[in-house]
C-alpha cells in the first residue's frame, strides 16, 4: 500500500487525508495542537461558545461530497439546519438588522432598512455572482499545479475581466464606490471576517463572499458535528 504523510489536521489537512485513504494509500496525519481542525475550533467561557475561526461553512456541498466519496451518509455524522436569519447587526446608536438567508427577502429589508433601491443592492449582488463564476474553476476546481490550468479557456475569460475583481482596491474602497450608506459599508465589509481579514486590507474580490452566502448555502448550525 503506498504512503502519503499530511501536516497539519486542519479541514484542509483531514480533507485530503481522506481523500488519499479513498486513493488507496495508507496515510499519516501530523498535527502540532492537542486537538484536530486547526483555526475550526472554540473555547467556552462562562458558559458561552466562542468560535476561534469559522462560524459556518460555506458551499456545503463540497462537505457532504467528502462524505459521500468515503462511502458515508453526511446525515449519520454532521446535522445541520438552514437558518432563516443569516446574521444579527448592532450598531451603537441602536439600530438592527436582522439578515434573512433568502436573497429576495435580503433586498427588500435591507433596501428599506438602509434607504437603498433595490435595483441598487440586485446590481452589487450581481457582481458578486460575476466574481465567483469567473473565478471558481481557477481557484477552486482546479490545480494551479498544472500548465493546463492556466491555459483553459475559463483562465482566459477570467484574466479578461481582470477589472472586474477589484484586486487593486481593498474590500472598504470596493464597498465604499456602492453605498454612501456607512452601515450598508460596514454589513457588507464584514465578509472579510470570513477568513480573519480586515475589511481595510483584503482584496475587494473577497465581495463574492456574500454571494455564496446568500445564494449558495451555507451549514450554519453544529449539531453534533464528530470532528
Ligand atoms: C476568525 C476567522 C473566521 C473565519 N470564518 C470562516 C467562516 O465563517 N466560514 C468559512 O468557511 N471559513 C472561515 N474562516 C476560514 C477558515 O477557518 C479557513 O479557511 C480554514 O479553517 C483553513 O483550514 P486549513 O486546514 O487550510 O488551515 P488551518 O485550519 O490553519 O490548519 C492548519 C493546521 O496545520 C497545523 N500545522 C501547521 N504546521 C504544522 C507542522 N509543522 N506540524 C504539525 N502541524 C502543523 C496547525 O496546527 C493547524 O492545525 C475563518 C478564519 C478565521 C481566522
Amino acid at each position: 500500500m503506498p504512503r502519503a504523510v499530511v501536516i497539519g489536521a486542519g479541514v484542509a489537512g483531514l480533507a485530503t487525508a481522506i481523500r488519499l485513504q479513498i486513493k488507496g494509500y495508507q496515510v499519516d496525519v501530523y498535527e502540532a495542537n492537542a486537538y484536530p481542525g486547526g483555526k475550526l475550533h472554540q473555547q467556552t467561557q462562562d458558559g458561552y461558545r466562542f468560535d476561534l475561526g469559522p462560524s459556518l461553512f460555506t458551499l456545503p456541498h463540497l462537505v457532504n461530497e467528502l462524505f459521500e466519496l468515503a462511502g458515508e451518509s453526511p446525515e449519520d455524522h454532521f446535522r445541520y439546519t438552514q437558518k432563516e436569519t443569516v446574521c444579527h447587526y448592532f450598531w451603537e446608536d441602536g439600530t438592527r438588522f436582522q439578515a434573512p438567508a433568502q436573497v429576495d427577502q435580503f433586498v427588500l429589508e435591507a433596501s428599506h432598512a438602509f434607504s437603498v433601491k433595490p435595483e441598487n443592492l440586485r446590481a452589487y449582488l450581481k457582481r458578486n455572482k460575476s466574481k465567483y463564476e469567473l473565478t471558481k474553476s481557477l481557484f477552486l476546481e482546479k490545480s494551479l499545479h498544472k500548465w493546463t490550468t492556466y491555459l483553459s479557456r475559463n483562465t482566459l475569460k477570467a484574466l479578461a475581466n481582470l477589472a472586474q475583481f477589484d484586486l487593486t482596491k481593498t474590500l472598504d474602497q470596493s464597498n465604499r464606490a456602492y453605498w454612501k450608506s456607512e452601515k450598508l459599508n460596514q454589513l457588507f465589509n464584514r465578509y472579510a471576517t470570513y477568513n480573519g481579514s480586515s475589511p481595510y486590507k483584503t482584496p475587494g474580490i473577497m465581495s463574492l463572499i456574500p454571494y455564496l452566502e446568500m445564494e449558495l448555502g451555507t451549514i450554519p448550525r453544529w449539531e453534533g458535528c464528530t470532528l
